[in-house]
């Protein structure tokens, strides 16, 4: 029996198990979870409102159910057990790990109160543990740096009304912040034009239909090309209804910096042509990209782990954006992982290594709770049963309440 090892519960880890137990029918695989929780990007990336692309984890949990795969939730490797310890006790390990650092614009005003990083913002509203609530003070301008879907999640997330919230996953307190800002105006920034703006067409035309907000284009007669998404910003443009919130598009403005003392006042851009503009603003949020992090001794290089088609080292892969960069939706993954998952299953030699039999006698031995799969399950059951109101579930947002709802002392 082979062992293999996946660092990481998200799409990429899931479907990489899911390739695997087709591929190397003589394997056993473990995913390794730092969160009592799996699905990763799943459950804290995709949008609380796009219940429909979240239930891509019935998909995902249907594996981590399977009989040659083991759930190891509520271990982090660095912390818990080390990579090289890993390495010695499965013939693979796969780093699936994603790009959990927001990038930086590496501009001034950066560290304001005020400026915050897509990952962390978007974290925030989906409650994930590791992210506090960013701190908004009336805001009525927000500035959304980037143009690609994120962009649009967060401009979505900032315009949508209450109401708007029903049967999604959208925490209480989390409304309660949004819905405390008196929001006029959302202005979301690309450095460069309509036509290279990397939003898709279904994301874009959704902000056409919201209850209180309505989009337009700051200059309509920058809009040039034919492309689908072009199409749908000269909709905006033509669209002439009033609304309480307005979702302003401008395009060819590059961050220069954030202004403000004590907190974010305005967001300075610079044009090609040399000028500036100035937009007033108390939140920014930059949706420019992720990046990849260190995972013991393997460390990422401009954001990503070097690798050739997947594989860093003897015994040691990469898939995901870990792999490639934060790129992609989530079927991308899933086509990944199957070429990944080809050359494991081709190159990875039975060592005899006791892989997770070996790995949990190494965490009882050091005091470590796993939260295996049965146990993710009770706690999405204590989620659902939670759910008040309109909403399909109350997500635990720290560990402590994750361990807590299965009795497990952290
Ligand atoms: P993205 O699509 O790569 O967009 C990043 C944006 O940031 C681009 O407009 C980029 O501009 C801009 N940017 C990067 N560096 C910048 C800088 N220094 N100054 C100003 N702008 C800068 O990334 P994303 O929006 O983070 O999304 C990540 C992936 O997840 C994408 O593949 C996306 O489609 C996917 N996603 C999908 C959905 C969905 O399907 N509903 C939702 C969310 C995310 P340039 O183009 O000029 O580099």
């Amino acid at each position: 029996m082979r062992h293999i090892a996946i660092i990481g519960s998200g799409p990429a880890g899931c479907y990489l198990a899911d390739h695997l137990l087709r591929l190397a029918p003589d394997a056993h695989i473990d995913v390794l979870e730092r969160l009592p929780v799996p699905f990763g990007l799943v459950r804290y990336g995709v949008a609380p409102d796009h219940q429909g692309t979240k239930a891509v984890v019935r998909v995902l949990d249907r594996v981590l159910g399977r009989e040659r795969v083991g759930f190891f939730g509520n271990l982090e490797i660095g912390r818990d057990v080390r990579l090289d310890e890993l390495r010695s006790l499965y013939d693979a390990v796969v780093l699936a790990t994603g790009a959990p650092r927001d990038r930086r614009l590496g501009i001034p005003g950066e560290d304001l109160p005020g400026v915050v990083g897509s990952g962390a913002f978007v974290g925030w509203y989906n409650g994930h543990p590791d992210h506090a609530p960013p701190p908004l003070r009336s805001v009525r301008s927000a500035v959304v740096v980037g143009n690609g879907n994120v962009a649009i999640d967060v401009a979505r997330i900032l315009a949508k009304s209450p109401a708007e919230m029903a049967g999604s996953d959208l925490a209480p307190q989390v409304l309660e912040l949004l819905a405390a800002q008196p929001i006029e105006t959302i202005h979301v920034v690309g450095r460069r034009g309509p036509a290279e703006a990397k939003f898709t067409q279904h994301e874009l035309a959704e902000l056409g239909a919201l209850a209180r907000a309505r989009p337009r284009v700051a200059d309509p007669s920058a809009i040039a090309g034919d492309t689908p998404i072009v199409e749908v910003l000269r909709g905006f443009a033509a669209d002439t209804r009033e609304a309480p919130v307005t979702i302003v598009f401008h395009f060819g403005l590059v961050p220069a910096a954030f202004l403000g003392s004590d907190g974010l006042e305005g967001v300075r851009f610079a044009r090609a042509d040399g000028s500036a503009q100035e937009i007033a603003a108390q939140l920014a949020v930059t949706c420019i990209g992720y990046q990849s992090v260190a995972c013991c001794s393997a460390a990422p290089v401009a954001g990503v782990f070097p690798n050739r088609d997947g594989r860093i080292d003897e015994g040691l892969y990469v898939t995901g954006w870990a792999k490639r960069g934060p790129s992609g939706t989530i079927p991308t993954n899933r086509t990944e992982a199957q070429q990944v998952a080809q050359k494991i299953a081709a190159e990875a030699l039975d060592h005899g290594r006791p892989g997770g039999e070996g790995l949990a006698a190494l965490l009882a031995a050091r005091g470590v709770r796993r939260v295996d799969h049965a146990s993710w399950r009770r706690i999405d059951a204590a989620e659902q049963a939670g759910a008040a109101g309109d909403r399909c579930r109350r997500k635990f947002d720290t560990v402590a309440a994750m361990l807590e709802a299965i009795d497990l002392p952290r």
